[in-house]
């Protein structure tokens, strides 16, 4: 991992799980991406996607020594875009969390409560048997704001978060910097994130809907990054009601079209559409992917397994 730039993507479904024969190629579990970059591991939200991901990190562990101390401790920075269902249902499930030896540097924006009421909300009695606290990894839960960076220098040091709008920070060479913008386009508060390392870069926007002109704070933020991760959960006849007469204009997603708005006034050079509606199969999925292509080739339908080296 040193020295590398991957993105995996590990669930690439909005709203829910759909598990099935018609959706084997593009996957069915919810949002999560995996960003490993030069010895740190980055998780971009906790739905069901982050289940199995955990489950190899555990035996990553394990076959990394012959005892508890010698093994090579579990550290990973898991941000949240919010809090929705979708972004966070995996999250009591994901092994790591459960070992002592695991330190999760955890952030994501304030909801009507702040971050860790929040997720240890979903874990109470009746809801779930392990309360969050009963966790035995280390936690470093933290809410964080649209004009913050998160800087993750050696993998042993707590991340450094800081306004760059207002302090000088000594960036090291080799730290891998998150910028975090505050989203407008969506029911609830969002963050999108931009990992920036060595002048490579990836932006992760989902669950956003699009504007007239395109989302001009995103564009702006996601300017000549290599790759975009946009929601592209609606088409164009589902967003306005044509389709079964349920509009979903406002629920906070966007078209393909609004995705290729952004992309192109950002100048990005790979677009992959992420948060796939989970009543399109694999070949809808890939059709939407297909028209876009026509306008802005280097698209690809994000799917479970997809690897994007940088
Ligand atoms: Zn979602
Ligand atoms: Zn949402």
């Amino acid at each position: 991992m040193k020295d590398q730039f991957i993105i995996r993507f590990r669930g690439v479904r909005g709203s829910y799980p759909v598990p099935g024969k018609s959706t084997l190629h593009i996957g069915g579990n919810t949002a999560c991406v995996e960003v490993c970059v030069n010895d740190h591991r980055i998780i971009l939200d906790a739905g069901t996607g982050i289940i199995s991901l955990g489950e190899e990190l555990v035996a990553e562990h394990l076959a990394s020594g012959d005892t508890p101390l010698t093994r090579k401790p579990i550290v990973v920075t898991l941000l949240y875009s919010h809090t929705h269902n979708d972004h966070t249902q995996g999250f009591p499930f994901f092994q790591p969390a459960y070992l002592p030896i695991t330190t999760l540097y955890v952030f994501g924006p304030t909801s009507t409560d702040n971050l860790e009421t929040t997720l240890a909300r979903a874990m109470i009695s009746p809801l779930f048997p392990v309360p969050l606290r009963d966790m035995s990894a280390t936690k470093y839960i933290r809410d964080i704001e649209g004009n913050k960076v998160i800087l993750l220098r050696d993998g042993n040091s707590e991340p450094l978060v800081y306004n760059p709008y207002r302090e000088q920070v000594e960036i090291p060479e080799d730290a891998v910097k998150i910028a975090c913008l505050h989203s407008y386009g969506h029911p609830i508060k969002v963050l999108k994130y931009r990992i920036e390392w060595h002048g490579r870069s990836v932006v992760y926007a989902t669950d956003t809907e699009g504007y007239e002109g395109g989302d001009t704070r995103l564009i702006r933020f996601a300017r000549d990054a290599d790759v975009l991760i946009h929601d592209a959960q609606y088409r164009m006849d589902e967003y306005t009601g044509d389709a079964n007469g349920v509009i979903q204009q406002g629920w906070g997603h966007s078209t393909p079209d609004m995705a290729v708005t952004v992309a192109r006034k950002a100048n990005v050079k790979q677009l992959v559409l992420f948060h796939h509606d989970p009543r399109h199969d694999d070949p809808e999925v890939e059709s939407m992917a297909e028209n876009v292509r026509q306008v802005f080739p280097n698209t690809v339908a994000a799917r479970e397994g997809l690897e994007i080296l940088l």
